[in-house]
């Protein structure tokens, strides 16, 4: 179900027209109140998907993925329907505190955790620390022994599978830079079960995001089971398995996987290990609950081609130039009867600032305005000041409800972070 639809226009002046609707919220009215580009969330949306999610997976527990959407009005609404959080960073760590996550359901991945941070995280006693590395564990016990405390962990591995996702987003194969390989990870769980200032829960992966077929889940799963079953034989305790996140979407109507299924998968898991389950949901969770509101500046006819050219740019939304991912794109109140094919680029000056190619919509002029569908997860958190832009403001509807959740910063904000030297520019 979506919560972006066209409505009939209620001008007086229009017959039968259609425009595209946020909830009850005319996106005409979301530009005219806050401008373009501006990213417009439907927090209906996310709370429907955070409790399907949590039907379809029984009772583990849901430790949403911050990276996908960091903005603390969408952190607050996953954390009303009980939420946890996965990090990766200290800020992101700030930001589930901020938004009133519960400490003891965060959980720190990533393979860079710095003495700074894993400080901070034992000082909030945080749930789980997710382990990368050995040099990562050793730092984790001497800060806990430092302090006097035992820092949960759960030793993330690396089961060495094909996730047949994008490249970039893979992260579960032995070359990739994320978990303990999986030939390393019985000895080192039980160097850590007998460390001071580590209490070892369990086992934790993550192999990639945007997965749509369910055979590198059940090889990971098989992985992990095999390990986890050698390492109680060996007399180790497991009482939690973090199963991690990935679970793709459907950008382009196409493949998307079955989350009923995916649930089956995970409690079969959980039935046979006996053990708490963690799963950490971004992209599923916030992907199609998002928007990028954006005008068109201008169309550019050169040759046989027709640049529609927006007002946002791969500065706001990354993935279709990192990963030729592909977006919908519906124009806000659409022109019935003519079509047109057309490059979508935004105005920065790189080739590669392409938001959809060769894609047919409906025939667009200066001043109309666009929607780029499923943004809601790796949208604005990618987002850069490129070429001087000031990237996407940010609002939530509910229902009528309208709130701008992220302001627009102004030149005057950007220029002011930068410092010029007094001996820069003096003869
Ligand atoms: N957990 C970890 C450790 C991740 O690195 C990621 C993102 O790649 C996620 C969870 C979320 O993945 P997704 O957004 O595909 O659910």
């Amino acid at each position: 179900m979506s919560y972006f639809n066209y409505r009939k226009k209620t001008d007086a002046n229009s017959q039968n027209e259609l425009e595209l609707f946020a909830e009850d919220v005319s996106l005409r009215e979301i530009a005219k109140r806050f401008g373009t580009p501006c990213y417009v969330y439907s927090s209906t949306a996310l709370r429907n998907r955070y409790q399907t999610f949590s039907g379809a997976v029984g009772n583990a527990m849901i430790c949403y993925s911050v990276k996908a959407n960091d903005n603390l009005a969408v952190l607050k609404t996953l954390a009303a329907e009980g939420a946890g959080a996965d990090i990766v960073s200290g800020g992101e760590l700030k930001r589930a505190l901020a938004a009133g996550i519960c400490v003891d359901k965060i959980v720190f991945s990533g393979v860079g955790k710095t003495a700074d941070e894993i400080e901070q995280s034992i000082d909030v006693k945080i749930g789980q620390f997710n382990i990368e590395s050995e040099d990562e564990l050793e730092l984790l016990a001497k800060i806990a022994i430092e302090k006097n405390v035992e820092a949960p962990i759960a030793i993330r591995i690396n089961p060495d599978v094909e996730a047949k996702t994008h490249d970039k987003i893979s992260t579960g194969r032995a070359r990739d830079k994320f978990g303990i390989d999986i030939s390393l990870a019985e000895k080192l769980y039980a160097k850590a079960s007998m460390m001071n200032g580590i209490s070892v829960l369990g086992l934790a992966m993550h192999i990639g995001s945007q997965l749509t077929s369910f055979l590198p889940f059940t090889m990971a799963f098989e992985v992990l089971e095999e390990l986890c079953l050698r390492l109680r034989r060996e007399g180790n305790q497991i009482s939690r398995v973090d199963l991690g996140g990935g679970v793709g979407i459907s950008y382009e109507k196409g493949e998307q996987l079955d989350l009923q299924h995916y649930g089956l998968l995970v409690k079969n898991l959980q039935k046979k290990l006996d053990v708490d389950i963690i799963l950490e949901p971004g992209r599923w969770m916030a992907g199609p609950t998002g928007l990028l509101l954006s005008e068109v500046i201008r169309i550019k006819q050169s040759g046989k081609m027709t640049f529609v050219i927006l007002d946002m740019a791969m500065n706001d939304l990354l993935r279709p130039a990192l990963y030729g991912a592909w977006h919908e794109v519906q124009a806000v109140t659409p022109n019935p009867k003519e079509n047109i094919l057309a490059e979508i680029v935004g105005p920065i000056c790189e080739s590669g600032d392409i938001i959809a190619s060769n894609r047919s919509i409906s025939k667009l002029v200066s001043g109309d305005l666009v929607a780029v569908r499923d943004t809601g997860a790796y949208g604005s958190v990618m987002s850069s000041g490129y070429n001087t832009r000031i990237p996407a403001a940010e609002v939530m509807v509910s229902g009528k409800q309208l709130c701008l959740i992220r302001k627009r910063q102004s030149y005057e904000d950007i220029l002011n972070k930068d410092i010029i030297p007094d001996w820069v520019g003096a003869s």
